[in-house]
């Protein structure tokens, strides 16, 4: 698209916005994460972090591996809480990291029985998401990414989380400079993200770097967003 041609040149808060909107709606034709996010059921907070924890390092099928046999094991997360660490452990081993994520996922249900005396995250719900996000990330094991995907999808917050695949398009595109970590990322991004849209984008940019814009081999001629994208105008050594 003409009005892009070269925008990484001249990168103003104004051209990355309009990238951003165009991006995200390309994308939505593509992958539909607006209508998904629309019918999705809303897990319970606790639950939605607590699986993010398991997730991290590992696939989606390892880390709901790793979930239900917890909660088989320890049904309630008091049962968790209590667990011997080696069981726990144990119970977790498919995830990956479970001598760090066992005692993290631990240490979070004490602090919170003792801090609330009670195993429940709604009071997140009263907090905006600026002290919500530094509340979660006090703690070991929580870092930004699993702070904004619970809020976005436990408390239906306007946040796009900044996983692996999400950094890499971000990076590839040229939203983001190649040298920009993933946590820095969230703040770049969360001003140039269309009202409302920020949980679509986070759905569609993750099924896209899953299917289209992979960490190898990326299939940037099948690539609907390609017009926009600073890596394939650089690689294809067309004139922009
Ligand atoms: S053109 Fe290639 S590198 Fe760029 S966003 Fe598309 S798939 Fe990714």
């Amino acid at each position: 698209m003409c009005s892009f041609k070269g925008w990484w040149d001249n990168p103003l808060p104004q051209t990355r916005v309009a990238l951003i909107a165009e991006l995200s709606s390309a994308l939505d034709d593509s992958f539909g994460g607006a209508a998904w996010d629309r019918k999705r059921v809303r897990p319970d907070s606790l639950d939605a972090l607590m699986r993010t924890i398991l997730s991290q390092n590992t696939n989606d099928e390892n880390r709901d591996r790793a979930f239900d046999r917890m909660r088989a094991r320890f049904p309630e997360w008091s049962d968790v809480m209590v667990a011997d660490e080696a069981q726990l452990k144990d119970a977790i081993r498919v995830a990956g990291l479970s001598n760090t994520k066992a005692p993290n996922l631990q240490a979070f249900l004490r602090w919170l029985k003792r801090e609330r005396g009670d195993l429940n995250l709604d009071f997140l719900r009263d907090l905006s998401n600026q002290t919500a996000v530094s509340l979660l990330t006090e703690h070991r094991g929580i870092g930004i990414k699993t702070a904004y995907i619970v809020l976005a999808f436990a408390f239906d917050r306007d946040l796009c989380a900044v996983d692996t695949h999400v950094h890499r398009i971000l990076r590839r595109v040229g939203v983001v400079s190649a040298r920009c970590s993933r946590e820095k990322a969230h703040t770049e991004l969360a001003p140039l993200i269309p009202e409302g849209q920020a949980r679509s984008l986070h759905i569609n940019l993750v099924e896209f770097g899953k299917t289209v814009c992979t960490a190898r081999n990326p299939s940037c001629d099948a690539c609907p967003v390609s017009r926009l994208c600073r890596y394939y105008h650089e690689s294809q050594g067309k004139e922009v």
